[in-house]
């Protein structure tokens, strides 16, 4: 049985089929039909049709997207497209595809196929943690995604900073409505507002990083409070989930200091006497969303 899975972004539609064990057959992309939902439906399934044509197979689909699908009513919610929102996305593209989908977040996407032949391969928990221009997460338990009832488990970044020190309080206005959100510190813009405030001077996160390395000493004090900062807000995550595998995406997961500083900070905040998790970098970068809709069947066989 092969697998399809389709990212759908903003710009656009990537499809990917999977045979048994995660080897690609075949990957395609088309651009996001714009503020367009038939559109889109039929950019889906006409990527479908024509995998299945060149392949002389059937599979099973599965969607990874922004946003997510509400239990109680089974509309879409919190999608960048705006066109999506409010839309039975799954039922529609059975009934144009004549099968069953599954749908779920990006980010549990990522967590699904770092879990499932990535970073976290053989661990039976991953918490996939995306830092990004935004933070997100999904959380793997035996080679399933953990939905939950809100469709929002591992979302962790919109809890608030953990033991915040003073001069973290309250925090930077989050657009979530509350303040000193993990998001406003660990994101891409959380780092470069963070040094700004700290220098008068604007950097991106990547020159922030590269000045720390070439000596620079705000960068270096930025990247440490970073490094600080994610270490008690992933030891807030041990201490409730206790994964074994923490998977990193996202822009700043680019950052290889991360993996070494990281754990030897968050011992002093996890609730034991040692700490056995591992951090890890991804190892399907940008393909993890478009891969983890496919593991959305993790038995099809
Ligand atoms: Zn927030």
């Amino acid at each position: 049985m092969i697998r399809f899975g389709i990212d759908l972004g903003g710009t656009k539609i990537e499809i990917v089929a999977l045979a048994a064990g995660g080897r690609e057959l075949l990957r395609r992309r088309v651009a996001t039909p714009h503020e367009d939902y038939g559109g889109i439906l039929g950019a889906i399934a006409m990527l479908v049709r024509d995998t299945e044509a060149e392949l002389g197979e059937s599979g099973t689909v599965g969607i990874g997207t922004p946003g997510s699908i509400s239990r109680a009513t089974g509309l879409l919610r919190g999608s960048n497209s705006i066109s999506l929102n409010g839309k039975p996305i799954k039922a529609d593209l059975e009934g144009l595809l004549g099968r069953e989908v599954r749908v779920s977040n990006d980010a549990n996407c990522f967590a699904l196929s770092e879990a499932c032949d990535g970073a976290g391969k053989d661990s039976e928990t991953v918490f996939g943690a995306i830092l990004g221009t935004g933070v997100g997460g999904g959380i793997v338990v035996r080679g399933n995604v953990l939905v939950g009832p809100n469709a929002i488990a591992g979302e962790w970044g919109h809890n608030p900073l953990p033991w915040p020190t003073d001069d973290e309080r309250p925090g930077a206005q989050c657009f979530c409505g509350h303040t000193g959100c993990i998001e406003t510190f660990l994101s891409g813009p959380g780092l470069e507002r963070d040094y700004f405030s700290a220098t008068g001077k604007r950097l991106t996160s990547i020159d922030i990083e590269a000045g720390a390395v070439s000596g620079d000493a705000g960068c270096e004090q930025a990247m440490r409070r970073y490094e600080a900062r994610l270490a008690r807000a992933l030891a807030h995550m041990i201490n409730i989930l206790d994964p074994d595998t923490i998977v990193l995406g996202g822009g700043m997961s680019n950052m290889q200091r991360l993996y070494a500083a990281v754990p030897v900070l968050w011992a002093a905040w996890v609730f034991s006497d040692r700490v056995d998790t591992a951090l890890v970098r991804n190892v399907h970068g940008d393909s993890s969303g478009v891969r983890g809709a496919a593991w959305l069947w993790p038995d099809a066989v």
